[in-house]
């Protein structure tokens, strides 16, 4: 605890430094992040259960992901969490629940995280709906969720990553994300936390999981309870079996556009 006072001393006489890199000296409840994968978004398409090819891992390396937030009653377990397993994550936002939260989009942010977007009102799915519609709710998500980063709309999407709800994707929107510059995130695996289940069972299952995979993208909603519960067992469990985290940023121009 001493040695946390003084690290936010010196973060007082020191304005530069970022709260998530005073974080890493404490990383006693998660396995930390390994390492930071640039990626170019152009072209993007990564996430076995829905595209032919993924992030380029290692085994034993995961990349932590959580859709639909943010959502003020979950969204801030899942930070904690992760902040005391200096695990950094990419958060998939929904619109509208950016424009409820914008606090949360900042904090997501601030803590060192990613972000990407999940559309504005979480159609099931936007190939269902008329293209025109579809690209309507995609445009919506990114500005609601970059004036609640920001405050402000720019030209280009300021986070380069989107992941289309239920992963229901043709092949053009594809086509209307790649023209937007933004990469395309599915999942290699996940929780299944749409399913109600306890956070022990979800964690089993998500282990089992991870296990079998070996490697991967993994999927979880930060908008669930039992997940938001689950996070730190996992964490733990993630250290205790040697796993590494991964944190996936954009590489290129279009990282300039995260920064406010
Ligand atoms: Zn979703």
């Amino acid at each position: 605890m001493r040695s946390l006072t003084c690290l936010l001393a010196l973060a007082a006489l020191l304005p530069g430094l970022s709260v998530p890199a005073l974080a890493a000296g404490d990383c006693s409840a998660g396995p930390g992040t390994a390492r930071v994968l640039e990626v170019d978004p152009a072209g993007l398409e990564v996430g076995l259960k829905h595209f032919p090819q993924t992030l380029d891992l290692a085994e034993g390396e995961f990349v932590l992901t959580f859709d639909d937030g943010p959502s003020a009653g979950t969204t801030p377990m899942v930070l904690k969490a992760l902040a005391a397993g200096c695990v950094r994550a990419t958060f998939f936002l929904v619109g509208t629940r950016a424009a409820e939260s914008p606090a949360l989009v900042k904090r997501i942010l601030a803590e060192g995280h990613g972000i990407g977007y999940h559309s504005q009102t979480h159609p099931m799915t936007l190939a269902d709906l008329p293209y025109d519609k579809a690209v309507r709710d995609i445009e919506r998500g990114i500005a609601s969720v970059d004036r609640a980063a920001y405050g402000n709309v720019t030209a280009s999407p300021r986070f380069p990553f989107f992941r289309f709800p239920g992963f229901g994707s043709s092949p053009q929107l594809l086509a209307y994300v790649a023209s937007r510059k933004m990469g395309v995130f599915g999942a290699d695996l996940w929780a299944s936390d749409w399913n109600a289940m306890t956070p022990d069972a979800e964690l089993d299952l998500v282990l089992t999981r991870m296990e079998h995979a070996g490697r991967g993208i993994v999927l979880f909603h930060d908008t669930r309870l039992q997940t938001a519960r689950m996070v730190p067992a996992l964490l733990k469990a993630m250290k205790e079996r040697g796993y590494r985290v991964v944190h996936v940023v954009p590489r290129g121009p279009a990282t300039a556009g995260t920064s406010p």
